[in-house]
């Protein structure tokens, strides 16, 4: 539309605007030195708009960021570019609640527009195509036309909206315009970056964009698509979603993302935009799990007992198959045709769904999963190589068994279409008797494809049980069952590889041999039992009171060894002298005695001289058994020069 259009458009009055403060807000904006004070002082004149953005700028949709309470932080945080469309967007969303027009649905609209303004939000966010915060206000209006169109000519629109033609056709026939052209306009008129405005002007038919595939602009475009689609979805009734979901799949994929990541998007893109919808008084009904709505058994079909008009079908018995009903679906321009297979394969007790050329094909396949696709080659849109090419290009396509039917049958197109992946063919025209046999078997080939995946879906499951259980068995086989610590066989497991990281990193490497004192005479004087308390009690205390990076193992009897990667000596015997300490301050309880718990300690830090770790272990032993020749209850540290005084605990 061009600008003296709009402009006494504009001047009518009518066209849906923003609020006083909102007016303010862009007036104040467009001029480049607005500082945030300014800015702030103005939202503050409108506390429902101040309370919404400091909400938005401490949600998700923000994007990580510290909480802020005060507007002048909001704008700080968010900049003055995004505050001046948010402020516009609620305000022209809370300007515009209801209307003249009694066939337009206003509560309908904004919660749709919300939830693709959300949507918007969360694809850019996701996709780094364009600023997310910006992307709020364009889904949020990028239908605003139909609105505006609904608010100037309140009946004539409301007529146009009744018919079931083209929309947009419709509306340049008696309008000389249409809502994508006022949208932009609006949007334009509104200052939203240039970017966004293509996009949404665009986003009906982005294949006709002329925006190159992959560009910036091109994808922007898909995206705004698939955000209004998603709006739509959240606004639909549930039987209106599974067919939605599957044309979003295919809208989602364009911008690279995956039906699974669509699923979980579309969820938390449902989640706020029920939470925004209460800050924002605006309606919203509960919406089903996506994965739930694309994994509904599809709705039975009812299919029609009328004779198809060719043949002759009562004279000829179809036998029933002999196994579970597939899941067929069945393509072709041809309505006879269409309906003489649907006729033999219900016959034959199978689920049949039809579609009249490959586009739609393509997506009630992947919606019910079908199993068996029996398609006609020649047809508008998409053919039935075509079909089959794109449906052997997902995982899911790969399984399904494929039938052409073709009048052509010269060897270069069979060549053709087995190289497209088709399974099988039938010529046309063809006698139900010879569909029939062709049929059996594709039913027979998705059996034996069925058996053969359930027996390595078995083994799937028996080889995931056995590595939880082989997971077990080890770690069982390196646990210390009376004090959970690792054990021995750990230990030098372990030891083993800090060696080697040691040696790799050039960093030291301290072991720590621990013996408890005269232990034999707990066990002698108070029984076994009470020995192994000591035990449990001596490994709780170590584990208390050593680093995260210290590994604690039994190796026996009452024997422990502390591995401490990256520390030296001297850092090693003040931790043996806090072990110990940690040791002697949690006597052993006997009813009203108290026994006290003392150990000998081995420090040993890796010398350049050690060509192994056995050297190691050694030299803590040794450090130990001078430790215990000393009389127990110290730490001793191995080689004269690190060695330090005995320190018996207190
Ligand atoms: P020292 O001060 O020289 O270290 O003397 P000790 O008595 O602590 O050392 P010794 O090696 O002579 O005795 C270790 C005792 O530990 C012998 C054994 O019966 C006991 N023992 C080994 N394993 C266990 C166990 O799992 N539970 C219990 N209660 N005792 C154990
Ligand atoms: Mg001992
Ligand atoms: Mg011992």
């Amino acid at each position: 539309m061009d600008r003296q259009a709009f402009v006494e458009l504009k001047a009518g009055g009518k066209l849906p605007s923003p609020s006083g403060v909102a007016l303010r807000i862009l007036d104040l904006t467009r001029q480049e030195q607005a500082s945030v004070q300014d800015l702030a002082r103005v939202v503050q004149a409108d506390p429902a708009l101040s309370g919404r953005l400091i909400k938005f700028a401490n949600s998700a949709m923000a994007g990580p960021r510290r909480p802020v309470a005060a507007v002048s932080d909001a704008i700080r945080l968010l900049g003055i570019g995004t505050v001046r469309q948010l402020a516009l967007g609620f305000s022209v969303l809370g300007q515009n609640r209801t209307g003249a027009c009694k066939v337009f649905d206003y509560s309908g609209f904004w919660s749709r527009s919300l939830a693709s303004a959300i949507a918007a939000n969360a694809l850019c966010l996701r996709t780094r195509t364009a600023p997310a915060d910006e992307a709020f206000t364009c889904g949020l209006l990028a239908r605003i036309g139909t609105l505006a169109l609904a608010t100037l000519y309140p009946e004539r629109y409301g007529e146009v909206l009744q018919r079931t033609d083209d929309l947009r056709e419709r509306e340049r026939e008696i309008f000389d315009t249409d809502h994508a052209e006022l949208t932009a306009a609006l949007l334009e008129d509104w200052m939203l970056p240039r970017l966004f405005v293509g996009a949404v002007f665009h986003h009906e038919d982005p294949q006709h964009s002329g925006n190159p595939e992959g560009s910036r602009e091109g994808t922007l475009c898909h995206l705004i698509a698939l955000a209004v689609g998603i709006g739509t979805y959240c606004g639909s009734d549930d039987g209106a979603r599974r067919v939605q979901a599957a044309d979003l799949i295919f809208q989602a994929a364009r911008i690279g993302i995956d039906a699974d990541a669509l699923a979980t998007l579309t969820d938390q893109i449902v989640v706020e935009w029920r939470e925004w919808a209460r800050i924002l008084e605006v309606q919203a009904s509960s919406v089903p799990s996506f994965a739930s709505v694309t994994t509904a058994p599809p709705p039975v079909v009812t299919v029609s007992a009328e004779p198809p008009s060719s043949g002759a079908p009562g004279e000829i018995h179809i036998p029933k198959t002999d196994g579970e009903p597939l899941r067929v679906l069945v393509v072709d321009d041809d309505t006879s045709i269409r309906s003489l297979v649907e006729l033999v394969l219900t016959e034959r007790g199978h689920i049949v769904r039809t579609a009249r050329n490959g586009q739609e094909a393509l997506k009630l396949a992947m919606l019910d999963r079908s199993q068996m696709i029996v398609s006609d080659w020649v047809m508008p849109e998409l053919d039935g190589i075509g079909l089959c090419r794109a449906l052997r290009a997902t995982d899911e396509g790969r399984q399904m068994y494929f039938l052409l039917l073709t009048v052509l049958e010269k060897e270069d197109h069979l060549v053709e279409a087995f190289e497209a992946g088709v399974d099988d063919f039938v010529t046309k025209p063809f006698s139900p008797r010879v569909l029939t046999a062709r049929l059996r078997a594709g039913e027979r080939m998705l059996r034996l494809r069925e058996e053969s995946q359930r027996d390595s879906q078995n083994l799937r499951r028996f080889a995931t049980e056995l590595a939880v259980a082989n997971r077990r068995l080890r770690q069982a086989a390196l646990t210390d069952p009376l004090t959970s610590l690792p054990n021995r066989r750990y230990a030098m497991e372990r030891l083993e590889q800090e060696w080697g990281a040691s040696s790799r990193n050039q960093r030291p490497l301290t072991v720590m041999m621990i013996d408890i004192d005269r232990f034999k005479a707990v066990n002698d004087t108070h029984g076994h039992d009470v020995g192994d308390q000591v035990l449990r009690q001596v490994a709780l205390s170590l584990r208390k009171a050593a680093r995260t990076e210290d590994v604690i193992c039994r190796l026996g009897g009452e024997e422990f060894l502390v591995i401490s990667p990256d520390t030296a000596a001297v850092a090693g015997q003040r931790l043996g002298d806090r072990l110990r300490h940690a040791i002697g301050g949690a006597p052993l309880n006997l009813g009203t005695l108290q026994y006290p718990v003392t150990v000998a300690i081995g420090v040993a830090e890796r010398t350049p001289q050690m060509t192994h770790h056995d050297a190691l272990l050694k030299a803590a032993d040794e450090a130990l058994y001078q430790g215990k020749r000393e009389g127990g209850n110290r730490t001793r540290v191995a080689g004269g020069a690190a060695s330090a005084a005995a320190t018996p605990a207190g």
